[in-house]
């Protein structure tokens, strides 16, 4: 994949929420292209893959559980600078420090209950856009 692009997931909170269609609008409207997008429920053996690298960390069983409890909606966007540019649109990690206008401002609960999920690397976004979709089904 090439380093133009970032790789995201609607979490099951904003899915249950209603958030599908305004956090796609935001994205849209951001200048993101979805090259890639599929609507499916991870179970426990696909988020634990999926987390691994958090898998020490004391809010591990908490978050696969999250990612678990519902469906989502998983992507792949493509635009100039997309990692950085993603994560600006989405916000902090915590919602409650996550700027004015920022998706998880507007549309997350919590730090867990977070409403996306964003790509912190090229690297990483090559190896999650390739966790979830197959080379046939991104163009
Ligand atoms: N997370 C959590 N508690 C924390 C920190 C993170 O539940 O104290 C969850 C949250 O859903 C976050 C994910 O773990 O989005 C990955 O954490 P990371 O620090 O990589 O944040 P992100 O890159 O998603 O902003």
């Amino acid at each position: 994949m090439a380093t133009n692009r970032t790789f995201t997931m609607i979490k099951p909170d904003a899915v249950a929420n209603g958030h599908i269609g305004a956090i796609l609008n935001d994205i849209i409207a951001g200048g993101f292209k979805i090259v890639a997008m599929k609507y499916i429920q991870l179970n426990e053996e696909t988020a634990g893959n999926f987390y691994g690298v958090h898998r020490e960390r004391p809010f591990y069983g908490e978050l696969v559980r999250f990612m678990t409890s519902g469906p989502i909606v998983a992507a792949i966007l493509e635009k100039e600078n997309a990692v950085e540019d993603f994560r600006t649109l989405i916000g902090a990690t915590d919602p409650s420090k996550a700027v004015e206008g920022t998706i998880r401002n507007k549309y997350a609960k919590s730090i867990d209950a977070n409403a996306v999920h964003g790509s912190d690397s090229d690297e990483n976004a090559a190896i999650e856009g390739n966790f979830f979709f197959s080379m046939f089904e991104r163009f």
